[in-house]
């Protein structure tokens, strides 16, 4: 390639040689749309145009879905350090990758127990936030719940507070849907499974 190259260089203009291959490339032989007809170069050109190059199959971004249980405790709502090092440094709400976001948070408690020491009493829908990184795909369905006790590694807040911390998209949405004021659980505040 190099000889050819040099073969092709004149050495009185070499800047123009250059410059003439650019102008080549930028205006008649595009790699998508050669138009080999009008070329200077149809004569010497051994592809004629039919080497152009063959897009790249898109990448396929997994698609991950996630429960996130907001812990109400009083007038607060528990946030901890968020995991990744994309996150690092903010502050999220307690999840878990689960199989089918639409399914019933109820089999996911435990997970919530062993990874934040948290005993959970889950409430209303609170959102669903989707998202996309360059890595994955996000859908995320979000409740309040009620927590008796503090868990572990968590900070508790009032929302208004939330602003004070940072966060990344899919929090922030969710801390800016939440209410100011601690929902009441009850009856009428019980979690409905909308599988059934
Ligand atoms: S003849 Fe060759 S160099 Fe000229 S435009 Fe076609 S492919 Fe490009």
């Amino acid at each position: 390639m190099q000889t050819l190259a040099q073969a092709c260089l004149n050495p009185q203009r070499p800047g123009d040689t250059n410059q003439a291959w650019m102008d080549l490339g930028a205006t008649l032989c595009t790699p998508r749309r050669p138009q080999c007809d009008r070329c200077p170069l149809q004569t010497l050109c051994q592809t004629q145009g039919d080497r152009r190059p063959v897009p790249k199959p898109r990448p396929v971004v997994p698609l991950q879905h996630r429960l996130i249980l907001i812990p109400w405790q009083g007038d607060r709502v528990g946030i901890w350090p968020a995991g990744g090092a994309l996150l690092a440094g903010t502050w999220e709400f307690p999840g878990c990758e689960v199989a089918d976001r639409t399914g019933s948070p109820t089999p996911y408690l435990p997970t919530f127990q062993e990874t934040y020491g948290l005993t959970l009493e889950v409430g209303p829908w609170l959102a669903d936030v989707n998202h996309a990184y360059s890595h994955r795909r996000l859908r995320v369905r979000a409740y309040q719940a009620i927590s008796p006790a503090d868990g572990s590694g968590g900070r508790w807040v009032s929302p208004p507070e939330l602003l004070d911390y940072p966060m990344g998209k899919v929090a922030r949405t969710l801390a800016q849907a939440l209410p100011v004021l601690p929902p009441h659980f009850s009856s009428c505040f019980a979690y409905v499974d909308e599988t059934k």
